[in-house]
């Protein structure tokens, strides 16, 4: 069978061994799942039934591909709120999860062989997805306020590109923030150099301590921020139900290369998803997810502090699912897990080789605390910390 070029890379992540080796008996950091304890199942099972009863006959029908409205108008208003954006619902489609955005984003802008920049290291899914349009990447690290804006106009002085793909809140893999100022120059940069932000936001309203910050989105001052949210982490993954920003003439143009990818995302869970926000708060169930995801974070931060060499080095995030844990230069996280501490110790992460585009950074990992029990951080983390000094030492 004679496949199409694009399908080559999406079977080299490498991530396929590491998921068909965990079994139950695996404390796994390497899922970036939320918590399914903390699901608002009764809720949301009182919406669906809430919408079926109210059903004039329109619920089990087509809806449009923007989108139900009304959901698209709550959204606005939210972020209006919250974000100082100043959106109505025309600003808004939703999608199947931010997953579909990352990919109708690369579907809009690239031509084989078009540049985009990625973070370094950055979200696996944003480069399986971009993948499938061949594009040319530009790797630039991200730092502990986010992207490395130096290395950033270095590429942009010599390459052009057609967007950049940034995760500036509680970024996936290492759970750092983009400062305002960074923000701000990155909104300019684009000014400059003609290239569209792609800010990919899915871990925004799960911030544990310290002040929310702007998105991207309210610098935006020439219509070059696509934003992305979901109900993924904040509600749940299956109702594949997120929303894409942007300017109403990049909108139209997505709005038909969504029409053409899926016809629309599923109008009955939007409207039960509408329901579900009439009736319960958001902002309530938000502080039950941080309350618990606090927890967690600081069980691992602590366990961590307590159980790792010193040669290893973390970070303490302010929020979302991850942090990332720094190994010694040339330390090969990948081969340690699969051959050592997988089999043996039963704890496994993400290596950071394949969230790089470049796979240049092999000393990296990603650590999942939010659908791991308080308990299992414990042992999973005294565990690693002792395969880890075994290794070291050798
Ligand atoms: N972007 C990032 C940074 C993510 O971590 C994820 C999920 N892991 C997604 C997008 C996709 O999420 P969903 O499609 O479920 O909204």
């Amino acid at each position: 069978m004679k496949l199409a070029n694009r399908t080559i890379k999406t079977s080299e992540s490498g991530l396929d061994a590491l998921f068909a080796a965990t079994s139950a008996d695996v404390i796994s950091f390497a899922g970036g799942y939320p918590d399914g304890q903390l699901f608002p199942t009764k809720a949301m099972q009182a919406a669906f039934n809430a919408s079926f009863a109210a059903d004039q006959g329109t619920l089990l029908q087509y809806g449009t591909t923007t989108g139900y409205t009304p959901l698209r108008q709550k959204i606005a208003a939210r972020l209006n709120r919250l974000d100082g954006l100043s959106l109505t619902a025309d600003d808004i489609l939703l999608t199947q999860g931010a997953q579909q955005g990352l990919d109708l984003t690369a579907r809009l802008l690239l031509n084989k062989g078009d540049g985009v920049v990625v973070e370094g290291p950055t979200y696996i899914g944003g480069l399986a997805a971009f993948d499938a349009y061949e594009p040319t990447y530009y790797e630039v690290p991200v730092q502990s306020d986010g992207l490395d804006l130096t290395s950033l106009k270095k590429v942009l002085l010599k390459h052009e590109i057609k967007f950049l793909y940034t995760i500036p809140d509680f970024h996936n893999p290492t759970g750092t923030v983009m400062s305002v100022e960074k923000r701000q120059a990155l909104v300019q940069l684009a000014n400059q150099f003609d290239f569209i932000i792609l800010e990919d936001a899915p871990y925004r309203d799960l911030r544990y301590s310290g002040e929310r910050i702007p998105p991207v989105k309210a610098f935006d001052t020439e219509g070059r921020v696509i934003y992305l949210g979901s109900f993924s982490k904040i509600l749940a993954p299956s109702l594949r139900l997120g929303w894409l920003v942007a300017t109403p003439a990049l909108l139209k143009a997505i709005t038909a290369l969504k029409a053409g990818a899926d016809v629309e995302s599923s109008h009955l869970v939007a409207v039960a998803v509408d329901d579900y926000l009439t009736h319960n708060s958001l902002d309530a169930h938000l502080d039950t997810l941080k309350t618990s995801y606090a927890v967690k974070k600081d069980a691992m931060v602590q366990a961590l502090t307590q159980y790792m060499p010193k040669a290893a080095h973390f970070n303490n995030p302010e929020g979302g699912f991850f942090l990332w844990l720094t190994l010694p230069e040339g330390f090969d996280t990948e081969k340690f897990m699969l051959e050592s501490l997988l089999p043996e110790a039963k704890v496994s992460f993400v290596p950071s080789k394949n969230l790089f585009a470049s796979k240049s950074v092999i000393n990296g990992a990603r650590l999942n605390f939010t659908n791991v029990s308080v308990e299992d951080i414990e042992h999973g983390v005294a565990a690693l910390g002792s395969a880890l000094s075994q290794a070291l030492a050798q």
